[in-house]
């Protein structure tokens, strides 16, 4: 069960190139307005998250290809089917903040897949994708020093760097890592580039799972 990686990939910096996946295009459903719901929609019981990642580098629906990335899990409870898409928001540029790379397999395999200075790279079934925040993308800033806006959740909420303009994060955070202020209603603000985390659950409904 799960990802495993191919034994001709171990030991290797995993190159994906953006021609491998030219012609992949996604399609990504939000609510019109964000419902924020009594309880969190926590994202898996995997603490990797059941993201897109696959880093034996093949296609989705091959052959002993392990995790599907947003089919439910074998043996998946009640609280599985709540656990929303892959992907935790979409920055402005339509690019998929995403769900953790799977490290647990990356470094059983000493592979390095490479990640740019915006924090993305390449793979099959996503295509090109964010694992941090880091600043390159596009930013609405905000006029109360509070850190700009980067995108949107997949429950529709906003996206907020991690900093405010102080440096700081904030300290009254939840759970997800969200908060709520008169300017912009309940928002998230993004972990810190290097921890491997966009936020950690939706506090809103999304509108695929
Ligand atoms: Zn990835
Ligand atoms: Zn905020």
């Amino acid at each position: 069960m799960g990802a495993q990686l191919k034994d001709e990939f171990i030991n290797y910096c995993i190159e994906c190139l953006p021609e491998y996946v030219s012609n992949l295009s996604k399609t990504y459903l939000l609510p019109i307005t964000p419902v924020k719901l009594e309880t969190p929609i926590n994202f898996s019981g995997n603490p990797q998250g059941g993201g897109g990642d696959r880093p034996d580098g093949s296609r989705q629906g091959e052959e002993g290809t392990g995790e599907k990335p947003q089919g439910p899990p074998p043996g998946g409870s009640e609280g599985d089917e709540k656990r929303g898409p892959s992907q935790r928001g979409v920055a402005f540029n339509g690019v998929a903040f995403d769900a953790p790379a799977p490290l647990h397999i990356i470094l059983k395999g000493y592979t390095i897949p490479p990640i740019d200075d915006a924090g993305g790279h390449i793979n099959l079934d996503s295509g090109y994708h964010y694992h941090a925040a880091t600043g390159k993308t596009k930013e609405e800033a905000q006029n109360d020093h509070h850190a700009p806006m980067i995108g949107y959740a997949m429950d529709s909420h906003g996206l907020y760097g991690q900093l405010n303009e102080d440096g700081k994060e904030p300290d009254d955070l939840d759970d997800c890592r969200g908060h709520y202020d008169e300017v912009r209603g309940y928002h998230y603000h993004v972990d810190a580039a290097g921890n491997n985390n966009i936020i950690n659950c939706f506090s809103g409904a999304t509108a695929s799972k």
